[in-house]
């Protein structure tokens, strides 16, 4: 095996694991959409994703990468195949596999007249038992091959953050080979241990397919959970005099045990992964007639912390139907232009739907993005000072940087009304709270 590689869907997972392994290894990347594949070839980046454009075009002035929109290329150059397209969710919550059984059985038919072993590796994140008894069965009947004997597969979770996924594939925690099958366990373990030559030989654990599948569930979940646990205390927070939910989550992170990531209380959780995922986790584990009631209250708790920032912003202005309200902050979170499942959709949908009059939305890289959404139920401003003009509120729901170095003359100078909400707390309680009307999640409000 000389180590070329095919990625197949050229997402997130799949475009930043294509142009990193290219640093090292050829790759040759795989999409439907051909506009992104010419933009790829192009060496343009699809979409925003931090030090990504850069390392694109490195690798591609260095003939590493290359991208077609025909899969069975791949399947011919390549000894490796990492499956990336999309699981979404269905409206029932339960995983869509489409995409996934499209491409295992295109992979299937391209085998059927090749004389080649080849590993093929589920990265989309599936429910247990889908890489052995879906993907697995579908390229061996298309393919009219012997799973173990002519392709092997196994499944190796993605634990990237969007906003921060070159450095987190760059620096993972942990690389888990799910696969009971030693020849692809061993060839993955040199595959991975090649490429990150500096990494720990002990953080490379295999395991079975399923326990694969399951660990990138259950720490997405747990994950999740955090996020809801914060901003449950934060509720709770604000209705006691002198409390406040930041020193509370510090307090509680400085436990070893605990640890302060993902302790931020604010708007909920978003994004592509958490919602989706747990969604489909809770579907999975009552077709095994199980009541998941912890992961559950997760999502019922991310719900309600929308709602509340609505009902704040009620509570706060005199006419939901009259003010124009400012939306600072529209994608999941800072570092992408990714919209999918943002609480901001959520919160806007939710203040349309109680009648509010004027909504202007300003986010630094996802104005487009939300535009293809949100369409003109909402107005977008250009830049921050715009997006305050004659505000009567303005609500912090993206904890951008520029956001950050915003001070209260700012919002005073621009605004009709001085009167913001931080829905993120990245401003100084005190400094805010003197010079504005400030509301912050996580602690009890006095004006
Ligand atoms: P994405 O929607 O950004 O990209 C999927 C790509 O697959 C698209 O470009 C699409 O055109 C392409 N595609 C669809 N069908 C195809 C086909 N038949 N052949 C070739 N290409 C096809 O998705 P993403 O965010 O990269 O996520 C991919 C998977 O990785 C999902 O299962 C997700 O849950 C998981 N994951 C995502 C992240 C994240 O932060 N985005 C992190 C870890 C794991």
């Amino acid at each position: 095996m000389d180590g070329k590689i095919g990625i197949i869907g050229t997402g997130y997972v799949g475009l930043v694991a294509g142009v990193c392994f290219a640093m090292k290894y050829p790759v040759v990347c795989v999409d439907v959409d051909s506009e992104k594949v010419d933009a790829i070839n192009d060496g343009i980046a699809p979409f925003y994703e931090p030090k990504l454009d850069e390392l694109l075009q490195k690798v591609s002035a260095s003939g590493n990468i290359s991208a077609t929109t025909d899969i069975e290329q791949a399947v011919r150059e390549c000894d490796y195949i990492f499956i990336s397209v999309g699981t979404p969710s269905m409206h029932s919550g339960e995983i869509d596999l489409r995409y996934v059984k499209a491409v295992a059985r295109d992979i299937g038919k391209s085998l059927r007249n090749m004389d080649k072993y080849i590993v093929i590796i589920q990265r989309s994140t599936v429910v247990p038992t889908t890489t052995r008894d879906m993907v697995g069965k579908i390229i061996a009947e298309n393919s009219g091959k012997t799973t173990g004997e002519h392709f092997g597969i196994a499944f190796v979770p993605e634990f990237l953050r969007e906003g921060n996924a070159v450095d987190d594939f760059l620096e993972p925690d942990r690389i888990i080979i799910g696969t009971e099958d030693k020849k692809v366990e061993e060839l993955l373990h040199k595959l991975y241990a090649d490429f990150y030559s500096q990494f720990p030989e002990d953080k490379i654990i295999s395991m079975s397919i399923e326990s694969a599948e399951l660990v990138k569930y259950a720490s997405n979940s747990f994950l999740a959970g955090k996020i809801s646990f914060a901003n449950e205390i934060a509720s709770l927070a604000e209705l006691i005099p002198g409390v406040d939910i930041v020193d509370v989550m510090a307090g509680v992170g400085m436990d070893h045990r605990i640890s302060e990531k993902y302790f931020g209380a604010g708007a909920g959780f978003g994004g592509s992964c958490f919602p989706k995922d747990i969604k489909a986790l809770i579907h999975f584990a009552r077709t095994k007639a199980f009541e998941p009631i912890i992961l559950e209250a997760i999502l019922e708790r991310n719900n309600r912390q929308a709602m509340h920032i609505v009902d704040l912003i009620e509570d706060i202005v005199s006419s939901i139907h009259t003010a124009r309200i400012t939306i600072l902050g529209l994608s999941f979170k800072p570092g992408t232009s990714d919209m999918r499942d943002a609480p901001s959709l959520k919160i806007i949908s939710e203040l349309i739907e109680r009648g509010a009059g004027e909504i202007v939305g300003y986010d630094p890289k996802a104005n487009d993005e939300a535009r293809q959404i949100l369409g003109n139920r909402i107005k977008y401003a250009d830049n921050v000072q715009d997006a305050l003009r004659g505000a009567n509120i303005a609500v912090v729901l993206t904890e951008w940087d520029e956001f950050r170095k915003l001070t209260p003359a700012e919002f005073k100078k621009c605004m009709a009304e001085s009167v913001l909400v931080d829905a993120r707390r990245i401003y100084n309680y005190d400094e805010f709270s003197s010079q504005l009307k400030f509301y912050a999640v996580g602690r009890k409000h006095h004006n």
